[in-house]
């Protein structure tokens, strides 16, 4: 590699998930599961639906005896019982009976299919006693729901390496599992740099600002599955960079994410502290050239993103994210993405890959567009924008235009 050629994303994202240590599974309670990434299958542990059941309220019967119901030849049948959802009764049925029957009772054994109180002269109002049937169910089997028909016991709900959601939760509990096998959560640090930086709502003095990163960055973090053990800020003067990783580790942390001074000004304290364990490359993509990335004697990782709020942003997805999903052991690393045509045209930046924040016009469902999501353009400094951005617009590094019309891909990101 010449010495002034960028390194692709692709070539770093490569030597970030190279030092990414899986980490342990642990079993834990369904309720207290979201969020968390499988590592072992997710199988039934009762089939669903668990019983044959009724699939409408009406009354349990024999096809054969109604088979020829019709409004002008209506077929009386005598209720000989009731069964509410969660009955444990499995009443006899003989020749011209039936039992009534609501939505989710087991179905009779001696019934084969279900008369919906719509098909009967008297519905609901009239159903205990003598009913009189005037349409005959579609065949044997109508509106009963077999057992089994979605999953049976032991069957695979879900497979290794996906985050548990609540669609997914709710089908573990419906299959009758109370507990998940899942990637311990990464442990995470996140530690801001810069004498600038103020707590947020605090007085600000000539010459500081807000501390956002630290902000940003925990809540990407837990987004990603992780759980925030440490967050800080430290000077541009002193080794506060070097005391917040021995603190990180003392507290179990797999990975410190700094932002903030990793590039090439003249008090670049994570640079300048850390040069030992951190290796410092520049990078083909804009923002987020700068990167620092490198891992403790025990493996903690160690990310020094530009201190910019949106390079610290699109850092963090493009390199830290991967990262703590590879740890969980996730099998998809990345952001979906879709192709939408641009709103507006920008410009982009030369031989570098473009990530710009951006805003989905969905007004016409039938073509949605994308457009940056800060009127100022690209500028990495203009951390307001975030606000409206849920997306990033990807350009790749050859394009030095987009107009109006072109299609661009997006990374949606909310
Ligand atoms: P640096 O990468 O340290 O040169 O920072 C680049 C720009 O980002 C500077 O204007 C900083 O003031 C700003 N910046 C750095 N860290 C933060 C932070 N934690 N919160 C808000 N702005 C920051
Ligand atoms: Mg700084």
């Amino acid at each position: 590699m010449s010495a002034d050629r960028l390194r692709t994303v692709e070539e770093q994202l490569a030597i970030v998930l190279e030092r990414v240590r899986p980490l342990d599974g642990t079993r834990v309670p369904v309720a207290a599961a979201l969020g968390r990434t499988l590592v072992e299958p997710l199988r039934a542990a009762v089939d669903i639906p668990v019983f044959d059941n009724s699939a409408m309220d009406g009354f349990a019967v024999r096809f054969e005896d109604v088979k020829d119901a019709t409004d002008a030849a209506p077929v009386r049948l005598t209720v000989v019982g009731d069964l509410p959802a969660g009955s444990p009764l499995d009443p006899p049925i003989g020749p011209g009976e039936a039992v009534r029957i609501m939505t989710g009772s087991a179905v009779p054994s001696a019934a084969d299919a279900i008369v919906p109180f719509e098909s009967t002269a008297g519905g609901l109002a009239d159903s205990l006693g003598e009913i009189t049937v005037l349409a005959a169910p579609r065949g044997p089997g109508a509106h009963i729901r077999r057992r089994g028909e979605d999953i049976t016991v032991g069957g695979e709900l879900l497979p290794a390496g996906v985050e548990l959601g609540a669609l997914q939760l709710a089908a573990a509990a419906a299959a009758g599992v109370d507990d998940v096998v899942v990637a311990r959560r990464p442990r995470v640090a996140v530690v801001s740099t810069g004498s600038e930086l103020v707590t947020p709502g605090r007085p600000l003095e000539r010459g500081q600002i807000p501390e956002s990163n630290s902000q940003l960055l925990a809540g990407l973090a837990e987004g990603a599955g992780a759980e925030v053990v440490l967050r800080l800020s430290v000077d541009d003067e002193g080794d506060g960079p070097a005391r917040a990783v021995v603190e990180a580790s003392a507290l179990g942390a797999d990975a410190v994410v700094f932002s903030g001074g990793v590039s090439a000004g003249a008090y670049e304290v994570v640079k300048n502290t850390l040069a030992g364990a951190m290796e410092f490359a520049k990078i083909a993509m804009q923002p987020g050239k700068p990167q620092g990335f490198g891992a403790t004697d025990d493996g903690v990782l160690l990310f020094g993103l530009p201190g910019n709020p949106v390079s610290a942003a699109v850092s963090f997805e493009v390199f830290v994210r991967p990262a703590l999903l590879a740890m969980q052991r996730r099998t998809e690393l990345h952001r979906p993405t879709l192709r939408l045509p641009a709103a507006t045209g920008w410009r982009t930046p030369p031989e570098r890959r473009q990530y710009l924040p951006a805003a989905i016009d969905r007004s016409d469902p039938a073509r949605w567009t994308v457009r940056p999501a800060t009127a100022g353009g690209s500028g990495s400094h203009l951390a307001g924008g975030l606000a409206r951005a849920e997306a990033y617009a990807i350009v790749p590094a050859d394009v030095d235009v987009v107009q109006a019309g072109d299609t661009v891909d997006v990374m949606l990101v909310s």
